[in-house]
């Protein structure tokens, strides 16, 4: 089974003691793709320079809502000519935890997509508790490759999602017990959605509470599979056939 882990933060301190050792271990399980996503200027840094060491890694450049207000253009365009930079994220809005004030959240993000289309880069969207400024925002460009990681909405909003021709981007979440996203996983066409872990957090049942890595991308595989009611391998080569077609290209 040939996975495609679209979204980790494998250059956080929780990975400093085994980073090296874990990503062998993923390539051995069959990730043949992770994209790490960067989230301010050292992560960003980081992400690319791990991008560069390993060929199967790839880098995302952004300033996460959170961040919004440490925001630098000139960072963002200079780290995002780099060959191995294949998207402008995770940008977008957080109001659940509102650690910038809107208002900068919202320019930043603007600001973000207008590189992301001059460059002709595809967008990885955080969205937490701000679904309809979200969606206001992106309408207002309309870019062509969008995907909402860790889509956290109902069936109406994913279906806005989906007329738009963007992505879904699934994580463990969608196994806990109180998920309410069984049906937008059932209803999300087969060419229209990814998978991620966004390790270290997020870790899919069972190993809830501890650290998130690549390797526990199949449980969310699994559950995709249990309420599409296909083969888990099947889910592997289509979300794989989505990233590559959005990530790089091919
Ligand atoms: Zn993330």
């Amino acid at each position: 089974m040939k996975i495609f882990e679209t979204h980790a933060h494998l250059d956080f301190s929780n990975f400093d003691k085994d980073r090296d050792a874990l990503l062998q271990d993923c390539f051995a399980k069959g990730i043949e793709y992770i994209v790490n996503v960067g989230v301010d200027e050292k992560t960003i840094i980081a992400s690319i320079k791990m991008a560069e060491k390993y060929p199967q890694v790839y880098a995302t450049v952004g300033y996460h809502p959170h961040d919004a207000e440490a925001f630098d253009a000139e960072i963002v365009r200079k780290y995002a000519k780099h060959e191995k930079c294949v998207a402008i994220g995770e940008i977008g809005l957080d109001y659940y935890r509102n650690l910038s004030p809107k208002k900068v959240q919202k320019q930043v993000f603007e600001e973000q997509i207008k590189i992301a289309m001059e460059m002709d880069l595809p967008i990885v969207v955080h969205d937490r508790d701000a679904h309809e400024d979200t969606l206001e925002i992106l309408e207002k460009y309309m870019p062509p490759k969008v995907v909402f990681h860790c889509f956290a909405g109902d069936e109406l909003f994913a279906q806005k999602v989906l007329n738009n021709g963007w992505k879904i981007s699934f994580t463990g979440t969608i196994t806990y017990k109180n998920s309410l996203l069984g049906n937008v996983v059932r209803m999300v066409p087969n060419d229209a959605f990814l998978i991620e872990t966004d390790s270290p957090y997020l870790t899919p049942v069972p190993f809830r509470g501890k650290r998130n890595d690549p390797t526990k991308l199949r449980y969310v595989i699994e559950k995709i599979a249990d309420l599409k009611r296909i083969p888990p391998k099947k889910v592997a080569e289509y979300a794989y056939q989505n990233s590559v077609r959005f990530f790089l290209g091919e």
